[in-house]
């Protein structure tokens, strides 16, 4: 019999992973929930990377939705299942168990929000709750060392938004949030296709051409790809070639926006922690640091080195792991 389990969960507004203390990482799932609108409160069908396979193909009173759109909690009541699902997936003490659950919220929660995070993990089954920011458990998960004097700079781009913070002795010193991110880049390449070829895409396919394309430095092995869309001009199906520049160009303004905000941060960073910065370089985590030379194009701007933490799609849960096994 388990007396005590200890459960890490990054709620990421695109993604969602559960750490469980001894067993690493058991779930990895987009942060989307299917509800069927017909019954009130909404009842949901489908969580993760099923519900996500429905959104633009759902049925009348189905629909899949984002419940952390824009790094904030859009719709409480998703949320809240979603979280609930997820733990009692990942809970299999006994019910009399001290289950600890420490879980990671987009920065821009309010405090209504994260005191509702936290009553739905206890409804699910956790004993103890505890939150923590985004760029702390980030940072942590990255291997930075967070609790020495010496400042770090850590960089999350995420879906909904894109976080920089300084930590330095446990906390964070300075920190900004930006609402460009992985989903701005999506529509970024939504608008210019729109724009140049008249032809319209899906949310799911600008995604698809940015993760295979996509870049914010030249890169070798640059390409083109045929996309298909939608033809504003008769409405009928139209194939078109896109090249890899041409999808530079168009997330050119969001990658300047993530550049201008590390600027930004560091100019309101302590001198002696931004000496510390400029001599340990700046940390990326989050899925868009896996945009191609995304790291190359702050380093030239910025003129400091920038690393590009391993998975960077794994630190923010892992960084809770380690919290938890820390206070423990
Ligand atoms: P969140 O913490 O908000 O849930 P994640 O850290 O999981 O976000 O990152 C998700 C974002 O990263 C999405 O916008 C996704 O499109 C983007 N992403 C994932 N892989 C890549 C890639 N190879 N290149 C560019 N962006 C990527
Ligand atoms: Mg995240």
């Amino acid at each position: 019999m388990i007396f005590s389990q200890d459960i890490g969960i990054d709620l990421g507004t695109s993604n969602t992973l559960v750490f469980v203390k001894g067993k690493g990482i058991i779930i990895r799932e987009p942060s989307v929930v299917a509800v069927d609108q017909r019954f009130s409160p909404v009842r949901v069908v489908a969580v993760g990377t099923q519900a996500k396979e429905m959104i633009g193909r759902t049925p009348g009173s189905i629909s899949a939705l984002r419940p952390l759109r824009d790094g904030v909690i859009a719709d409480f009541d998703a949320t809240a299942e979603m979280l609930k699902k997820y733990i009692r997936k990942a809970i299999t003490a006994s019910p009399f168990s001290k289950t600890r659950v420490m879980i990671c919220v987009p920065s821009g929660v309010t405090e209504v929000e994260r005191r509702a995070v936290n009553d739905a993990a206890k409804s699910a089954g956790a004993r103890y709750v505890a939150l923590i920011e985004e760029p702390m458990a980030a940072a942590i998960g990255a291997g930075l060392p967070v609790e020495n004097a010496t400042g770090s700079m850590i960089v999350d781009i995420g879906g909904g938004t894109a976080e920089v913070a300084v930590v330095a002795l446990g906390d964070i010193v300075t920190s900004r949030s930006i609402k460009v991110a992985g989903d701005s880049y999506d529509e970024a390449i939504i608008n210019y296709i729109r724009k140049k070829y008249n032809i319209l895409i899906g949310e799911r396919t600008a995604e698809d051409i940015k993760i295979k394309l996509g870049s914010a430095y030249e890169y070798e092995s640059e390409g083109a790809m045929s996309i298909k869309g939608r033809n504003l001009v008769d409405g009928l199906p139209k194939d078109v070639e896109i090249t890899s520049e041409e999808i530079r160009e168009a997330l050119s303004d969001c990658v300047r926006q993530l550049v201008d905000s590390v600027r930004i941060t560091l100019e309101n960073t302590p001198p002696e922690l931004a000496a510390d910065i400029v001599d340990n370089g700046i940390t990326l985590t989050g899925g868009g640091a896996l945009l191609r030379g995304l790291d190359k194009l702050i380093e030239k701007e910025i003129k400091i080195p920038v690393h590009i933490a391993d998975n960077p799609l794994d630190c923010v849960v892992e960084g809770t792991g380690i919290c938890l096994e820390k206070h423990h």
